[in-house]
């Protein structure tokens, strides 16, 4: 049986080492870190993301502004906000929540964002310095993964690793920051056959799903293999109105060494890491 990755546990140590480090500051008489949320509509899964960063930036002592835009807002409205956020000076990071609606051009606004203050990560100029192994503000997601994967223990080295998605936010960067620790990484995608698809995961020492699909992955693609650690990206909404990871927790725990369940793994780290990449932008901002 796998060993589960607690997610929670990890990201309240990272919150509350943050919220020691601000806590320190803010006695040394400084101001607090500032994250700007933008929320354009009213999708239901969008407002909650919200409500979780709210929560966790409490958690850390970073004051966290909510601006909430109708979906009737143009998206010259949407930059005109952008604009005047990036030059506000007690503005450390701003967060566009995705998705926009689909009048709005999402390439287009998040390149808006000053890049000192992009803390998804998600501009061209962090992507690119991602890919050129430059220091650059990492995307939440892959990079609370990698935090995960510390956490068991296990060398990563030279060892081979599975990604199952290739999004501009996931699974790319993902790829490029496993490559970073020094791993054999094998990208995998929709266009993957089911016969590589298995052949792959049952060499994988680390597999990381993100594909947004329940029941990516199943018995067939491990049974014989190496009991990897398995990562699970996923957030699906069942048919039972629970969420589920894109694989099963039953073929995670009898096929993994490690893995993180869903809901509970991978979810809070990302938040998390969201909370450094603000503290970070502030730092750099108090050193300027
Ligand atoms: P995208 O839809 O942008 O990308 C999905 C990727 O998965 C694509 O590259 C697609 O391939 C691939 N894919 C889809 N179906 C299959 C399949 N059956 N087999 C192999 N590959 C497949 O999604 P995101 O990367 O944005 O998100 C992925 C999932 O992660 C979603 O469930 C999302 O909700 C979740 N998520 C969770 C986060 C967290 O904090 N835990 C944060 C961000 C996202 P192709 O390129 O060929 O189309």
């Amino acid at each position: 049986m796998g060993r589960i990755i607690n997610g929670k546990e990890i990201a309240t140590k990272i919150r509350a080492e943050l919220a020691d480090k601000i806590k320190y500051l803010i006695e040394f008489g400084y101001r607090a870190p500032c994250l700007t949320v933008i929320q354009v509509g009213d999708d239901p899964a969008s407002s909650t993301y919200v409500r979780n960063k709210k929560k966790a930036c409490e958690e850390c002592g970073i004051e966290c502004r909510d601006i909430h835009l109708p979906d009737t807002s143009k998206e010259d409205d949407l930059l005109r906000t952008i604009r005047y956020l990036n030059i506000d000076k007690e503005v450390d990071g701003i967060l566009v929540q995705l998705p926009l609606p689909k009048h709005m051009n999402e390439r287009r606004v998040l390149e808006h964002i000053a890049i000192n203050k992009d803390v998804d990560g998600f501009a061209i100029a962090n992507a690119g310095k991602l890919l050129i192994g430059e220091d650059c503000t990492l995307p939440c997601t892959p990079a609370g993964v990698i935090e995960l994967l510390r956490s068991t223990g296990v060398n990563l080295a030279s060892k081979n690793a599975v990604v199952i998605g290739r999004s501009n936010i996931v699974g790319k960067p993902m790829a490029l920051l496993l490559q970073r620790e020094n791993m054999n990484v094998t990208m995998l995608h929709s266009k993957t056959s089911q016969d590589d698809m298995e052949f792959y995961c049952r060499h994988a020492d680390v597999v990381v799903v993100a594909t947004g699909h329940e029941n990516t992955l199943t018995d067939r693609h491990f049974y014989g293999g190496k009991n990897p650690i398995i990562i699970d990206v996923g957030i699906n909404r069942g048919s039972d109105g629970k969420l589920h990871g894109d694989v099963s927790e039953e073929v995670k725990a009898k096929y993994s060494s490690y893995y993180t369940p869903t809901p509970g793994g991978t979810g809070p780290l990302t938040i998390a890491m969201l909370m450094k990449n603000v503290f970070k932008a502030y730092k750099k901002d108090l050193e300027a």
